[in-house]
């Protein structure tokens, strides 16, 4: 089983760059934002909960995302691996990954970050405001409010697996296909 977490920034193509990676490698996608939406769609009590955090482009607490993650990838028992996208987004959430993956014998194994300028996110995530009706995207305060709390609260991660020797990067200024080759670079050696 191979645990992997697609990073970068809001705006860096993680969604697009997970659905590749499912693909081709045939990954289990499990994305935070996706979850938190459906919840809201659905009007759950955690979508009420969560929707107005989301709308401001703000962060839900730790433990809702931990037992959201957590509860997936029980529910997979045979899964051939985890691709992790929009978690972790703090330490304490990369610590609580760590310590569970670590129980079911399959440690993390690489961490992929999508490296790209704040000035092209904003650009892809305006457009995408108007393309895929993102409450979260729609003015350019509310995307640089986001861009601000993955540089405090999520960039602390990158040294956190530098640490572990699990960190690559990949240049993802370009066009998807660009960013995917190097994807697979990483990722062939080790499937
Ligand atoms: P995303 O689709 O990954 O950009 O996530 C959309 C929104 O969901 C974020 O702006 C947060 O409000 C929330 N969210 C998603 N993942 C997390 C997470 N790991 N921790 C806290 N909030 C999250």
């Amino acid at each position: 089983m191979l645990n992997i977490i697609i990073a970068g920034p809001p705006g860096s193509g993680k969604g697009t760059q997970a659905k590749l990676m499912v693909e081709a490698f045939g990954f289990i996608h499990l994305s935070t934002g996706d979850m938190l939406r459906r919840e809201i769609e659905l009007g759950s009590p955690l979508g009420k909960e969560v929707e107005s955090i989301l709308a401001r482009g703000d962060l839900v607490s730790d433990q809702i995302v931990i037992s959201l993650i957590s509860n997936n990838v029980n529910a997979h028992p045979r899964a051939r691996g985890f691709l992790f996208d929009g978690f972790p987004r703090t330490l304490a959430q990369a610590q609580a990954l760590d310590a569970f993956l670590e129980k079911t014998g399959h440690p993390l194994r690489m961490m992929i970050l999508l490296d790209v300028d704040d000035s092209v996110c904003e650009t892809r995530l305006l457009r995408r405001a108007t393309l895929e009706n993102r409450p979260d995207d729609t003015d350019a305060l509310r995307v640089r409010h986001r861009l601000a709390t993955y540089h405090s609260q999520t960039v602390p991660i990158i040294e956190h697996y530098k640490k572990q020797g699990k960190f690559v990067s990949v240049d993802s200024s370009k066009n998807p296909e660009y960013t995917f080759n190097q994807v697979s670079e990483w990722l062939k050696p080790i499937l």
